[in-house]
């Protein structure tokens, strides 16, 4: 039987009730990440238009439109569609979409989102993609039209093609595609965000915002309006804002946080995101040497490193080591610790927030604190397992 939210937890119930494993969010904490967000955006006269490759809701993405958010970004199609479908009427793909059936998903969707006073964008890199996208969008049997943004290499070494001149041909094409607009520039530099050091993520991204103003002046030099540049990331949101090159922040992991970003020096401009996902975990099996509780790696992702062990009292600490699929070790280091007894219930941050929701199909809203608190509502993840 496939698990249903009323199985793990009900709206009301005390949390100390929710079952086990369960990815819990801390509403109290997400809204003042939310409120955090909103206001360093609003210092600094930039707009953020939050992944939501993170939490792949629709129900929290309005959340976050609400608070002033642009709209989102997504990394897939379905996940553009998923959230198209629970009311997101603002999205860009910020990715490379190549696949002629792709494409022509696209630009329904492009055409369903025009016509609800909405707006579709999506990144290309090469003229072919451009081509591919103009032919869809003619195919469509709809005017709507499709916002483009060139994607540059700023440094990560995924898409993009490299900053400077190269961007130029390809900002003209999709200017004079027709139902394409040219939107800008995407310039995202995702291993900056997690540079440990914020003298590494400072330098790193004044040559990123050094790439894209310069890519920015030729294509304007060229006798193009670059209406946008767009990147950005929880690690680094401080520096492309006050760049006054990025007119709009991605940054999605804000929301939640996680223990990689918890691990990295703490940028001092930087809002205090504070911890908002858990996976709620019990002990199931008590040893000598250790305790073995009910969350292994099918609770969190582990890419990024395992989970933290939060909320404990402070004078106690524990360590998780990885047990497996479904299990997870606690040790406690220490020669006087003590290992939690069977039954209790412990809080895991986990290593890496964006795949760690995936692995679930509801969120687990509480209200009032993890340790008092109750669940105030069940937050479906629209676009789990969207990969195409
Ligand atoms: N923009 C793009 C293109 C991304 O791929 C990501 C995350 O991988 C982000 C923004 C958001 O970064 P973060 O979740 O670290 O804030
Ligand atoms: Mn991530």
């Amino acid at each position: 039987m496939k698990p249903t939210p009323e199985l793990q937890s009900t709206v009301g119930q005390r949390v100390d009730l929710i079952d086990t494993p369960a990815l819990v969010v801390d509403l109290d904490a997400m809204d003042r990440n939310i409120q955090r967000m909103a206001d360093f955006a609003r210092k600094h006269q930039v707009r953020w238009r939050p992944h939501a490759k993170l939490h792949k809701s629709a129900e929290i993405a309005l959340l976050q439109q609400r608070a002033g958010a642009q709209g989102v970004c997504v990394q897939k199609v379905a996940e553009a569609e998923a959230l198209a479908a629970g009311g997101v009427d603002d999205i860009t793909i910020t990715n490379q979409v190549i696949a002629m059936p792709k494409l022509h998903r696209v630009a329904r969707l492009a055409a369903q989102l025009a016509a609800r006073g909405g707006r579709l964008g999506v990144a290309v890199d090469h003229i072919d993609g451009i081509e591919r996208l103009a032919e869809a969008m003619a195919q469509s049997g709809s005017d709507a039209g499709i916002d483009v943004l060139v994607e540059i290499d700023v440094g990560q070494g995924r898409c993009g093609v490299p900053p400077g001149e190269a961007a130029v041909p390809l900002a003209l094409a999709v200017s004079r595609s027709p139902r394409l607009r040219f939107a800008g520039l995407q310039a995202y530099h995702g291993r900056a965000q997690h540079l440990a050091s914020s003298v590494g993520r400072r330098e790193t991204i004044a040559a990123v915002v050094r790439a894209a103003d310069h890519t920015r002046q030729l294509i304007e030099a060229a006798g193009l309006h670059v209406p946008l540049v767009t990147g950005s990331g929880t690690g680094t949101l401080v520096h492309e804002a006050a760049s006054g090159v990025f007119g709009e922040l991605q940054a999605g992991s804000f929301l939640f946080m996680d223990a990689d970003y918890a691990r990295n020096e703490r940028e001092p401009a930087q809002p205090a995101f504070e911890h908002a996902l858990y996976v709620k975990t019990q002990v199931v099996s008590v040893r000598d040497t250790h305790a073995v509780c009910d969350a292994g790696h099918k609770s969190h992702a582990i890419d990024s490193g395992l989970p933290t062990v939060a909320l404990l009292p402070a004078d106690r600490t524990l360590r998780y080591a990885n047990g497996g699929d479904e299990h997870g070790l606690l040790y406690a280091d220490a020669p006087d610790a003590r290992l939690p007894s069977l039954g209790h219930m412990l809080w895991l941050i986990p290593g890496h927030c964006d795949p760690t929701v995936n692995l679930h199909d509801f969120l687990i809203g509480v209200r009032g604190g993890l340790a008092t608190g109750t669940v105030e509502r069940i937050i479906r993840v629209d676009a789990r397992g969207a990969l195409s």
